[in-house]
């Protein structure tokens, strides 16, 4: 079954980035390339009722699956990038982490008022992230469809800040 190959797979490391924090690596699902295929089509198929315009994908993992998942469904793909990283004009949104605020952005011209945008991570924490990019797209007058994940740790409560913004959140794997 798709999910007990990632979860077998997946690498759990632990005191990365901190001390007491547990990490888990998506390098060991990378060098599959047959499970790649796997996820893609997956997560793919978990949208397949959601109306998608635009795959947003999160700076840096949320690009992996991002643009294959887009190839997938057919429809464009955007980066959504930490500070100082894009070279057009940008809009900004701030963000709480745990220790300190972060900076995410997106080109002006991204999206399109009224577009229907997947907003795309590798994991699901607290939804501090996701948020910050969800508000990115209204800035833009453009909708959140769905969000899809590979991981989700449930445990975290993320999901719920998501229901602000759109009632679809998918993810392939949770804990
Ligand atoms: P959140 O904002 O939901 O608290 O954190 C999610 C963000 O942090 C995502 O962009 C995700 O890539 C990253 N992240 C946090 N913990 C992990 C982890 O254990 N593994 C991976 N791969 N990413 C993580």
């Amino acid at each position: 079954m798709l999910q007990t190959k990632i979860k077998q797979t997946l690498r759990d490391v632990a005191d990365f980035p901190k001390p007491g924090i547990v990490f888990k690596d998506i390098t060991p699902v990378l060098k599959d390339a047959a499970l790649c295929a796997e996820i893609t089509e997956a997560l793919a198929l978990q949208l397949k009722d959601v109306k998608i315009d635009v795959v947003a994908g999160i700076e840096s993992r949320g690009f992996l699956f991002g643009l294959a998942l887009a190839q997938a469904l057919k429809v464009p793909f955007v980066p959504i990038r930490k500070a100082g990283k894009l070279p057009y004009k940008t809009i900004q949104q701030a963000y709480e982490l745990e220790y300190g605020s972060a900076i995410l952005e997106v080109h002006e011209d991204a999206f399109t008022a009224g577009q229907n945008v997947l907003i795309h991570d590798d994991l699901l924490a607290t939804g501090g992230t996701v948020v910050a990019a969800s508000k990115l797209v209204n800035q833009l007058q453009a909708n959140v469809a769905a969000y899809s994940f590979l991981i989700s740790l449930d445990f975290l409560n993320g999901k719920q800040k998501l229901a602000d913004f759109s009632k679809h959140t998918f993810s392939l794997v949770s804990y």
